[in-house]
C-alpha cells in the first residue's frame, strides 16, 4: 500500500521584501501557490487558494482526481470573489500546483500557472506539469529554443493564473506512483535559479525529504535568490516496509483571511485541458491582458478595417471621362486616384479629340466625374453630337474655354 511522506521549505529569497508563496502539507494533499498582486494582495491570493483547496478537498471521503480539479476551481472562484469584493485586491492572482493521493492509489496533479511539479523516478527527473507562460508555449511550438527561452525578457509573462477570471482551465495529470518515487512541487523561484540537473542531483543525494527541500531552497539562494522560493518534496513509500509514518502537518502560515463560502463546486471541467484563458500576467508587478483589452483591440482593428473599406468604396465608386493619348476614355475611380487606389480604364471609346469641340479639352484633361458608366457614355455622346450639330449648322466653332472652366454637367440631355 502506497503512502506519502513530505518535507518542505520556503524562503523570501534575497531580493523580495515579502514572501507571497504559500505551501500546504495536509496528507494526502500537498500544494504550492505563488501569489501576485500589489501590496499584500499576492499573499492573500496564494493563501486563499491553498486554504480553499484544502477546505473543499479534505472532507471528501474517497476523493478522485476530478475532485482535485473541482477543488482548484473552487479556489479560483474564492480568489476571484475576494478580488471583486475588495477594490485594493483587484487583479490579484496566484499560481497553484497540487498533488493528492486519490482512489486506486494513483496520484492526481493539477496545475495553473508557472509553478511546477517534477517526478524523480529511478533517478531520472521529469517535469510533469507544463508552464503556463508565454516563453514556455513558444518553446513548445518550436518558435523559441530552450537556450533563447532561458534569458528571454518576457519569460515571466504568464498565460494562465488562478483568480483573475471567474473560471479557469485546470491542467490535470494522473500518475501511477511506485514506491521510491519522489515528487517535487515548487514555485518558479527554484527553477529560475537552479537547473534541472542540479535539482535532480540534490533530490538523489539527500534521502530525507525535509533535508532535500531545505537544500533546494538554500541552493536557489546561493544562486541569486531573486524570487521567493518554496519547495515541497513528497516521497512515495510502501507502507508495509515503512518505519514510522510521518504525521501530516499543515504548515500554511496563518495569514490568509477566511475564504468566502464556496457553494457547490463547478463540474464543468474534469480533465486536463489545453484551452488558454485570456489572462496574461507577470510578477512581481501583476499585469493582466483581460477580455476587455482583447475586445478593445478587436474593436480598434474593426474600425480600421471599416475605414479602409469606406475609403476603397469612395475611391472606386465613381467614373470620370478623361483623355488617354488622343482618345476620350472612361475611367473607374477618382481623377488622380485616392491613396493607393488608382483609377483604371473602364471603357476605351472610338472618339478622339478631333471629334469634339476643342474647348472641352481642358476639362477632359482634369477629368469630368460622372456617377455611373452610363452617364459617362451619355456625356461622351453629347460631346460628339455637339460638334456634329455645330458643323451641320455651319456655325463657327465655339471659343476656347476660359481658364476657370466649369466641368461639364454630369449628364447632358440627349437631343434625339
Ligand atoms: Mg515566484
Amino acid at each position: 500500500m502506497i503512502e506519502l511522506r513530505a518535507g518542505s521549505a520556503t524562503d523570501v529569497g534575497l531580493v523580495r521584501s515579502n514572501n507571497q508563496d504559500r505551501l500546504l502539507i495536509a496528507d494526502p494533499l500537498f500544494a504550492v501557490a505563488d501569489g501576485m498582486g500589489g501590496a499584500a494582495a499576492g499573499e492573500v491570493a496564494s493563501a486563499t487558494a491553498v486554504n480553499t483547496l484544502r477546505e473543499v478537498f479534505e472532507p471528501i471521503p474517497s476523493p478522485t482526481s476530478d475532485d482535485l480539479v473541482r477543488s482548484a476551481e473552487s479556489a479560483n472562484r474564492a480568489v476571484w470573489d475576494l478580488a471583486e469584493a475588495n477594490a485594493e485586491m483587484r487583479g490579484m492572482g496566484t499560481t497553484l500546483v497540487a498533488l493528492a493521493l486519490v482512489e486506486d492509489g494513483r496520484l492526481a496533479i493539477i496545475n495553473i500557472g508557472d509553478s511546477r511539479v517534477y517526478a524523480l523516478h529511478q533517478g531520472e527527473l521529469r517535469q510533469v506539469t507544463e508552464d503556463h507562460n508565454l516563453v514556455a508555449e513558444l518553446v513548445a511550438q518550436g518558435r523559441l529554443s530552450e537556450e533563447e527561452a532561458e534569458f528571454h525578457p518576457r519569460r515571466n509573462i504568464m498565460t494562465r493564473a488562478l483568480g483573475v477570471d471567474p473560471d479557469v482551465p485546470v491542467d490535470l495529470f494522473v500518475e501511477d506512483p511506485e514506491s521510491g518515487d519522489r515528487y517535487l512541487l515548487c514555485s518558479d523561484g527554484l527553477p529560475r535559479e537552479v537547473k534541472d540537473d542540479q535539482i535532480a542531483a540534490i533530490l538523489r543525494r539527500l534521502r530525507d525529504p525535509e533535508e532535500a527541500a531545505r537544500e533546494l531552497v538554500d541552493e536557489a539562494k546561493r544562486r541569486g535568490g531573486n524570487d521567493n522560493i518554496t519547495v515541497v518534496v513528497v516521497d512515495v513509500v510502501d507502507a508495509s516496509k515503512k518505519g514510522d509514518a510521518v504525521d501530516a502537518t499543515t504548515v500554511v502560515p496563518p495569514v490568509a483571511p477566511e475564504a468566502p463560502n464556496q457553494g457547490t463546486p463547478s463540474r464543468r471541467r474534469g480533465r486536463r485541458q489545453r484551452k488558454h484563458d485570456t489572462a496574461e500576467s507577470s510578477r512581481p508587478k501583476a499585469r493582466f491582458i483581460t477580455i476587455r483589452v482583447v475586445l478593445f483591440v478587436l474593436l480598434f482593428l474593426l474600425i480600421l478595417a471599416g475605414a479602409a473599406v469606406a475609403i476603397a468604396w469612395y475611391a472606386r465608386s465613381a467614373y470620370f471621362v478623361g483623355l488617354q493619348g488622343q482618345n476620350i476614355t472612361i475611367f473607374k475611380g477618382r481623377p488622380g486616384g485616392v491613396l493607393w487606389w488608382k483609377p483604371t480604364v473602364a471603357r476605351t471609346t472610338t472618339t478622339s479629340v478631333n471629334d469634339i469641340e476643342s474647348r472641352h479639352l481642358p476639362e477632359l484633361q482634369a477629368g469630368v466625374q460622372e456617377p455611373s458608366l452610363g452617364a459617362a457614355d451619355d456625356y461622351v455622346s453629347s460631346l460628339v453630337r455637339e460638334k456634329q450639330q455645330a458643323e451641320s449648322s455651319g456655325l463657327p466653332p465655339a471659343p476656347p474655354a476660359a481658364t476657370t472652366s466649369v466641368p461639364a454637367p454630369s449628364s447632358v440631355p440627349p437631343t434625339t
